[in-house]
């Protein structure tokens, strides 16, 4: 429903992406700039986004090599990761399985040269929590790292928001405009997932693989109609619930980022 994208952001003004990161905490901890390494071997990206990063109010330190950029990864004072797959010394996807183990809380943002499903998919299984197609724009990449950045702040008061709908991680009540909705654990798995990700595209092979795992058959049609118990549950007549369909692609939660 692309008429929708306007009056989406429009409605939620939560969901929009503020230019300076202070505004990210709800003002916990606005003293402190985010702190992001970047683990990139092309000099031209380097110099680009670092310059985006500083520009936006982070603070960025980068790497080369993957061998460095792995040390540095483990030293655990980053608040989040951006790292590009094809590295000399070390590859992303190796970094991104020895962080997982290192240091599980930071979330990784995978740059990729390659738009094709199946290497999106191998990320998202090594545990990345987004990716990001080369060419980016500067704009959507610090967009994505905010918001992971976000789940993170949330994930330690245990409840996420977007568009209207409050879920809570440990209690797994979910609400909308304060109704309550009874889900199945799977619907619940794929609210929390489309929530994570609010704002963008999700593509269905990407959500099959992250909650339903590698064993689904990827003709299966079980995301679609999952999706459709969701809006049932969470909308109503008069206020149907926020998840779009992206013909031919996916779905996405609100409107874009
Ligand atoms: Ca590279």
């Amino acid at each position: 429903m692309p008429m929708l994208e306007g009056m989406a952001n429009a409605a939620n003004p939560g969901s929009q992406l503020a230019p300076q990161p202070a505004a990210d905490g709800g003002g916990e901890s606005p003293a402190r700039a985010s702190r992001v390494l970047l683990i990139e071997d092309e000099p031209g990206i380097v110099d680009f986004v670092s310059r985006g990063f500083e520009a936006a109010g982070f603070e960025v330190e980068s790497a080369t090599d993957g061998l460095e950029g792995e040390r540095l990864a483990l030293k655990g004072t980053f608040d989040a990761i951006v790292l590009d797959l094809m590295l000399p010394g070390r590859s992303g996807m190796e970094i991104l399985q020895t962080v997982r183990r290192g240091a599980p809380n930071v979330p990784v943002i995978v740059l990729t040269a390659r738009g094709e499903i199946e290497d999106r998919v191998e990320g998202l299984e090594a545990g990345a929590v987004d990716y990001l197609v080369k060419p980016f724009s500067m704009a959507e990449l610090v967009a994505r790292v905010r918001a992971q950045l976000r789940v993170v702040a949330q994930a330690s008061s245990s409840t996420i928001l977007a568009e209207g709908i409050e879920v809570d991680l440990l209690t797994r009540k979910v609400r909308r405009d304060g109704r309550t909705a009874a889900l199945s654990t799977t619907e619940f798995e794929l609210l929390v997932y489309l929530m994570r990700h609010h704002g963008r595209v999700v593509a269905r092979e990407e959500i099959l693989s992250s909650v339903w795992g590698y064993e689904h058959d990827p003709a299966t049609n079980v995301v679609d109609v999952y999706v459709g118990y969701l809006r049932r549950k969470l909308g109503t007549a008069g206020d149907p619930a926020p998840i779009h369909t992206v013909r031919a692609v996916g779905y996405r939660l609100g409107g874009p980022a």
